[in-house]
């Protein structure tokens, strides 16, 4: 079952904390805050589309994000599949939701609830489609509870940047399902990285590193300055290159559509529902879905480094038909199953590049990652999991 497979996995990968809650620019304490937040890996929390089966929870997908934890779609049980997962709901910093089916929607109730009781130390931001308010609102206070967490609703009505942060943005776009769907995106920011060499070249060391960074130049004096103080000016450009962002999209529920490209273009993963086979793409169409074909497509046309199958009907028994149909398409593709960690692709470092360096995004994807996210660059490479069940589905 379901939790027995979450569970042997969860002892083996030891406890997940929280979100960094604090983080001091000092000695241990910072290099520790460091590896928290450097931790870039999706929780496969449920892999079912409209009703969970024996071996599939509803959707659910925690997406820790240095220190945030993203969570999207929470399905009916959402809350004890984080259990078996082994994640506190502390370690969720925001809500994504798509659409208002019950899917992806019905676990809200008992997430919301469960904050409050374990005292999230941070708030919570709650994105969802303005249409579904009265849904939103009903599930927020579904029930009695003593309501202390700080949850800010964000209700979205069209299409662009909802949330900016100093190292991401998250945008959305509408799907095509019949109902009011947003598709995500999580955009890190450019950076660059520094290159040791050039920077001793240049003669810049020390402090003068963070000068430059945060001026985007450093002048510097010339050994053979007058006492009018010769200077040489040393630009980022000149002792860095660029460094891309790493992006991940979430497109769930909905027929083939530009936007659901548009999301996924050049994203480092997309995760995308394939609810349906090539041989029922009259239903796919008919019900607002894509089939796996249709999802490789999608990846394949935006130029997604890796795709995430999931939110499989319950008509299947099995994933590889799924993997069978789209691996053609596009190559690096996985099928998930409830329970899964994916880690998030690490970027390759340019030649002669340093550790950990660089202006924008200087957190996550250079150093200090998750033992699982070394893992994450081989080309289908398998998530961590327990062994293959009969019906994987
Ligand atoms: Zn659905
Ligand atoms: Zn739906």
């Amino acid at each position: 079952m379901t939790g027995a497979n979450f569970l042997s996995q969860s002892c083996a990968r030891g406890g997940r904390t929280g979100r960094a809650a604090t983080r001091k620019n000092t000695g241990v304490g910072f290099m520790l805050a460091v590896l928290i937040m450097s931790v870039r890996e999706l929780i496969v929390l449920g892999t079912a589309s409209q009703v969970p089966t024996r071996y599939r929870n509803h959707n659910g997908y925690l997406l820790r994000w240095d220190d945030e934890g993203f969570l999207f779609d929470p399905g009916e049980g959402t809350q004890r599949q984080m259990i078996y997962a082994n994640v506190s709901s502390t370690a969720i910093s925001r809500i994504c939701i798509t659409h208002f089916h019950g899917d992806h929607c019905l676990g809200l109730a008992g997430i919301s609830q469960r904050i409050s009781l374990d005292g999230a130390p941070h708030p919570v931001h709650v994105y969802f489609p303005r249409s579904g308010q009265k849904y939103y609102d009903r599930l927020r206070r579904a029930s009695i509870f003593h309501d202390v967490a700080t949850v800010i609703p964000h209700p979205i009505s069209k299409a662009g940047p909802i949330d900016e942060q100093p190292s991401w943005t998250l945008t959305v776009r509408p799907l095509d399902h019949g109902v009011d769907t947003y598709g995500y995106r999580l955009q890190e920011r450019a950076g660059r990285t520094m290159l040791p060499a050039k920077l001793a070249e240049a003669g810049v060391r020390g402090p003068m590193v963070r000068e430059l960074i945060e001026n985007g130049f450093i002048d510097i004096e010339t050994d053979g300055g007058d006492e009018d103080g010769a200077r040489v000016r040393v630009k980022l450009e000149d002792v860095s290159v660029p460094k891309p962002g790493q992006s991940v999209a979430f497109v769930m529920d909905t027929r083939m559509c530009d936007n659901a490209i548009e999301l996924a273009r050049g994203v480092d993963v997309l995760i995308c529902e394939s609810t349906y086979l090539n041989e029922d793409a009259d239903k796919a169409h008919a019900h607002g879905h894509l089939t796996a074909a249709q999802a490789a497509t999608i990846a394949r046309e935006a130029g997604a480094k890796k795709l995430i199958l999931t939110h499989f009907s319950q008509r299947y028994t099995s994933t590889e038909p799924f993997l069978a149909e789209a691996r053609p398409i596009h190559g690096n593709t996985i099928a998930v199953r409830d329970g899964d960690v994916i880690p998030i692709p690490r970027r390759k470092k340019p030649k002669g590049s340093s550790k950990g360096t660089s202006k924008g995004t200087s957190k996550g994807t250079s150093k200090g990652s998750s033992k699982g996210a070394s893992k994450g660059s081989r080309a289908n490479a398998k998530p961590k999991q327990r062994p293959p069940g009969k019906t994987s589905g």
